[in-house]
């Protein structure tokens, strides 16, 4: 098969010829439709997750969606042509987090698709079965790779926060692509959402979804009364300089929530026990989703809920193009490969 591939990390994806995987024990085989394309696919590539010189070659792309073609030893027959979507962890299933539900916590981490496996920036990927998740009929393939992170990590974000119709949600890279779907997930559950960007045409997206659109270009002169006076009740935090978490802890309601979701090192805010004491504010992490919180993601777009936000669907000899789009901030949520074109 034709596909990319990633020599270093840190460089260029290769078009080259890529020997036809198969599926191993408990494995499947899947076919790819479409995968999608968004920075954490870059932070992979640029090898921020991983810089293992022993896992390349490596295909890149965690936001696959395709049909099992193949099953290896072990796996029933009933996969068989299913539509599916990958989890990006490589969870165990066996230790104490996984056998909780919370696979994004799993002890035994094995790594990542598209870092330690293959993934969907070629035309079959072969990966644990339990990495796949069944979608239901009806959701077009394109439209569902925001399914496996854009939207799934939002749905997680809510349930961290426990978003509900009584919040008031501030979003600090709302135009981004999980930005964009954490907007929707939010106003999903009821609650007044405003949106945080700096380009016109991301908050112009902001305001369609039913969103306030908020320019941040200077959080230092920004006021927390974003909400017709009132604070945010709870602040997700897309972007993570100092600046927008500094905002965040200091801009969310008494008793609030700010949520953590970047991973850039050596970042760090001071938060003061005093502060927390009097305001009693919480700092929560989120991390990915677990593998519910995936299928409800899938079914928020399979209801209309949430409608996914691609800015460009390309052909697979696109991709070079729109990973410059997304690196100059340009692309209005995802982008994604079409291999069914191919
Ligand atoms: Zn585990």
């Amino acid at each position: 098969m034709k596909g990319y591939r990633i020599h270093a990390w840190g460089g260029e994806p290769v078009w080259e010829d890529i020997p036809d995987p198969r599926p191993g024990p408990e494995e499947v085989l899947v076919e790819v439709e479409a995968c999608g394309i968004g920075l954490t696919v870059l932070n992979c590539i640029a090898g921020n997750l991983s810089d293992d010189p022993g896992l390349l070659p490596r295909v890149p792309g965690h936001e696959l969606v395709g049909r099992v073609v193949e099953v290896g030893e072990g796996v029933g027959a009933g996969w068989q042509g299913l539509r599916v979507a990958a989890y990006f962890y490589l969870y165990c299933g066996d230790c104490g987090f996984c056998r909780k539900g919370w696979q994004q916590r799993c002890a035994n981490l094995a790594g990542w698709v598209g870092v330690h496996r293959d993934g969907g920036y070629a035309p079959y990927a072969a990966l644990p079965s339990r990495n796949v998740i069944p979608l239901p009929d009806g959701l077009d393939p394109v439209a569902a790779t925001v399914v496996p992170d854009a939207v799934a990590t939002p749905v997680h974000v809510t349930a961290r926060a426990g978003i509900g119709p009584d919040d008031r949600v501030a979003v600090i890279g709302a135009g981004g692509g999980v930005g964009i779907h954490m907007v929707q997930v939010a106003l999903s559950r009821g609650a007044k959402v405003a949106g945080l960007d700096v380009t016109e045409s991301k908050l112009e997206a902001v305001a369609e979804f039913g969103a306030t659109p908020v320019r941040s270009n200077d959080f230092a002169t920004l006021q927390p009364g974003i909400f017709e006076g009132d604070r945010p009740t709870v602040v997700v935090d897309f972007v993570g300089t100092t600046e927008s978490t500094t905002w965040a802890k200091d801009s969310v309601e008494t008793g609030g929530r700010v949520v953590a979701l970047t991973t850039f090192p050596g970042r760090s805010v001071p938060v003061s026990p005093r502060e927390l004491v009097f305001r009693e504010f919480s700092v929560l992490g989120s991390r990915y989703a677990t593998t519910d919180q995936l299928a409800e993601a899938a079914d928020l777009v399979l209801s209309g809920a949430v409608r996914p936000v691609i800015g460009r669907v390309v052909e697979p000899g696109e991709v070079p193009s729109v990973h410059e789009e997304l690196r100059a901030g340009r692309l209005l949520g995802r982008g994604a490969i079409d291999w069914r074109a191919s």
